[in-house]
């Protein structure tokens, strides 16, 4: 018999009466708190002062969207395309992108489906790119044939959604502007598609750096938490849940109000779709700075509502000034 205890990281080879006992307990304990917050999934995502978030879930298969909008997700704020394609031979075709996005898209007809073109690069090049130093963006810009396929795929697989697209990494203006004319050209192409609206996820200091540019050449912001805070801390992203809590660092969540008050000044509305967006200690936070949608696991989302429903957003506002020392 053996006891795992996957929140405290600890295994319990034949555990004591006591110890299983315990570890009963907890079992029971968690489940009526998961039926609880099951329980409220009608109720809105909004503070106990009246603030509305928008609550997203993040996905990479047609499972996820699913099993995210039964949670009572409103939509999909994070669709990662790269993960059906980490074993890659060449730039994935139009067709192939299709066959990959056109069922996870077909549960989300007049939602919100937030798609991020392929973030390849880093922890996640596939064996055609190895050696490449580029990532997101970046990256994809060099392969401008590669990148109008997989807008006309976006386009045409999400023609029964809000459709929303939005660009990893950005670091500057001018990518978003060129991706912009790929998008128009795609658009073009298919037809028969109202407004589609450009993001750029914003997850580097080079891009918070350029944040006001960037936001004039963005339709909505998007802050990927876990590289944001690979990058600000040097923490390593390989452990979710670790790099998830050090965003509540006031170094992080500066980077974070940043953008959110240059967003907002133009505006624009802040999505947070990195791991942090999903942990109860910084979800307050993130709401205090006026991050107005929070895209999360589907596991997650029921979790998420209930911290959104039990916060008051002016205290969390206070919180988070205090912190930020403003
Ligand atoms: C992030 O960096 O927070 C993010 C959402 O992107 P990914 O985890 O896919 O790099
Ligand atoms: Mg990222």
């Amino acid at each position: 018999l053996v006891v795992l205890d996957g929140d405290g990281g600890s295994v319990t080879v034949d555990p004591s009466a006591e110890t299983l006992t315990r570890a009963e307990e907890r079992l029971a304990a968690q489940k009526a708190q998961r039926d609880a917050r099951k329980a409220a999934r009608d109720e809105p995502a909004q503070t106990r002062d009246g603030h509305a978030v928008k609550l997203l879930c993040n996905a990479a298969s047609a499972a996820e969207v699913v099993a995210g909008l039964a949670a009572g997700a409103e939509g999909v704020g994070l669709y990662r395309t790269e993960l059906a394609f980490l074993e890659a031979q060449a730039w994935p075709s139009e067709e192939e992108h299709l066959a990959a996005l056109d069922p996870a898209l077909a549960p989300l007809v007049g939602r919100i489906a937030t798609v991020r073109s392929v973030d390849f690069g880093g922890d996640k090049t596939p064996p055609f790119l190895r050696g490449t130093e580029l990532r997101g963006v970046a990256l994809q810009l060099r392969s401008p044939e590669a990148l109008a396929a997989q807008m006309r795929a976006i386009v045409r697989a999400g023609r029964h959604a809000e459709l929303r697209i939005k660009l990893p990494l950005v670091e500057t203006r001018e990518q978003l502007l060129a991706v912009r004319s790929v998008l128009a050209a795609a658009l073009a192409a298919i037809g028969g598609h109202g407004a589609v609206e450009l993001g750029a996820s914003v997850e580097t200091r080079a891009g918070v750096d350029r944040i006001d540019e960037i936001v004039a050449a963005a339709d909505f912001l998007s802050i990927g938490t876990n590289d944001l805070t690979h990058d600000v801390l040097g923490a390593d992203r390989v452990d979710g849940g670790v790099v998830a809590a050090l965003a509540a660092d006031p170094r992080v969540l500066g980077a974070i109000g940043r953008i959110v008050a240059a967003a907002h000044s133009q505006g624009r509305t802040v999505e947070v779709c990195g791991e942090a967006a999903g942990e109860p200690a910084v979800v307050p936070l993130l709401i205090g700075l006026g991050v107005d949608e929070l895209s999360v696991a589907p596991s997650r989302v029921d979790e998420v509502r209930q911290i959104v429903r039990s916060t008051s957003f002016a205290e969390a506002r206070g919180t988070a000034d205090a912190l930020l020392g403003r």
